[in-house]
């Protein structure tokens, strides 16, 4: 039996984990459920898969969630708050950490997964792009298995060579090739951006994902997210990560080789095939996904990513470039940045203004500890506050 802990379990990617988990009551035991407000989902969640421990944000979403638990019967305990997030994520009593928080505020509990040596499946990319090198240590000595969630380095991790391990030293790989699909602003005019609007931007031609994401992926700041994710993971430097527009995001990655072979990965574009790939791996078991229909789907088309409509995806390469803490403070501006734009205070058009605002603005030196990087990353977030304003 492998024993689950799900951080964000009320998210999109939280909602799928449990999905493909229900497919499998003989494999998977859910240890530990969070969320952050949504305290009735939470609720039925638990009543359903009956974890030991559930955490909410606060004290009151606590009371709420307890009363509501307590009247079904339910003897899951209940938590609130950071420290809470990390004990479940590190609990001797779980194998498997599903990091499936949003933002930043997954740090700390992706971090307490890796440092006690668990299975961490990687959905919380916003916590490797601050922490980099810190992360990565984490892994290395606490011998935690760390497994790539998010589809594009989930289908790398499927496409390398299986001795390869983490570094892309021999082996003979030449490039990283991230499919991006471009969005759902790909070919509308460019002087119409500046009034999009929020319900525009979460639209998303192909997947169905949490607002932050899909903002993100519509800048494509998420596809220079996941360049930096990237090089963390596989240990490539930025000129080894190609992205690719793949509108129809049915190939979810490829990794070529010096002989010039280039190895995909396809599936449906349902995040049940890399939640469930990660939960098996090195098994495969029932996801949920139907098969792909590659006669309807018809083709699959390509083209070079346009810099010029998607200025976020040349500050992230500037950033993964530039080192230190300039991804942390890029990570930082963006999630102010969308969040101001989801609430009406930021046209879309201005989200990378403000990003490459506060990074001119601010110094990016390398950090050795964690308070250390979280304090950059309050001062970035301090700085693009009154950059909106
Ligand atoms: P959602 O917004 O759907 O869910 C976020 C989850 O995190 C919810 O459970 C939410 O709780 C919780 N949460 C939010 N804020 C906090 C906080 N301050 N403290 C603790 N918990 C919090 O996001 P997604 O599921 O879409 O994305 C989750 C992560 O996975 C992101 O990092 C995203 O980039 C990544 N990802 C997502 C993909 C997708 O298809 N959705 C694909 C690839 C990567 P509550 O519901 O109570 O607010
Ligand atoms: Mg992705």
């Amino acid at each position: 039996m492998q024993t689950i802990t799900i951080l964000g379990a009320t998210g999109s990617i939280g909602a799928s984990t449990l999905d493909v988990v229900a497919r499998h009551p003989d494999r998977f035991r859910v240890y530990a459920l969070t969320a952050h407000s949504q305290v009735r989902k939470l609720a039925e969640q638990c009543l359903r898969f009956t974890p030991q421990v559930a955490v909410v944000g606060s004290a009151e979403a606590a009371k709420e969630l307890e009363s509501l638990l307590q009247q079904a019967g339910s003897r899951t305990e209940v938590l609130h708050g950071e420290q809470a997030l990390c004990a479940v994520a590190s609990a001797r009593d779980c194998d498997t950490v599903m990091a499936a928080i949003v933002g930043a505020a997954g740090l700390a509990p992706s971090l307490a997964a890796a440092r006690a040596g668990k299975r961490v499946l990687l959905a919380n990319k916003e916590a490797l792009v601050m922490s980099g090198q810190l992360f990565m240590d984490a892994v290395e000595q606490s011998g935690a298995i760390l497994l790539p969630i998010d589809s594009e380095h989930n289908a790398i991790f499927q496409c390398l060579p299986h001795t390869y391990g983490r570094r892309p030293d021999g082996h003979g790989v030449s490039k990283i090739l991230l499919t991006a699909s471009g969005g759902p602003f790909r070919t509308r005019p460019l002087d119409t951006l500046a009034s999009v609007t929020p319900e525009e931007a979460v639209a998303h031609p192909n997947w169905v994902m949490g607002r932050k994401i899909s903002v993100d992926s519509a800048t494509m700041m998420n596809k220079g997210l996941e360049v930096i994710e990237a090089h963390w993971l596989f240990g490539a430097p930025a000129d080894r990560i190609e992205v690719v527009i793949h509108p129809q995001s049915v190939i979810h990655s490829m990794v070529s080789y010096d002989d010039g072979s280039v190895l995909a990965q396809l599936g449906n574009p349902d995040m049940r095939t890399p939640i469930a790939h990660a939960l098996a791996f090195p098994e495969r078991i029932e996801s949920g996904v139907g098969p792909l229909d590659l006669a309807r789907i018809g083709r699959l088309d390509f083209e070079a990513p346009d810099m010029a409509r998607f200025p976020c995806l040349r500050l992230a390469y500037d950033a993964l470039l530039a080192g230190g803490t300039a991804p942390a403070i890029l990570n930082a501006a963006n999630e102010i940045a969308v969040e101001a734009f989801l609430e009406r205070r930021l046209a879309f058009h201005s989200i990378p203004a403000v990003i490459e605002g506060v990074l001119q603005k601010l110094p990016a030196p390398d950090v050795g500890s964690i308070d250390a990087l979280l304090e950059q990353d309050r001062t970035a977030r301090r700085v693009a506050l009154s950059l909106i304003s």
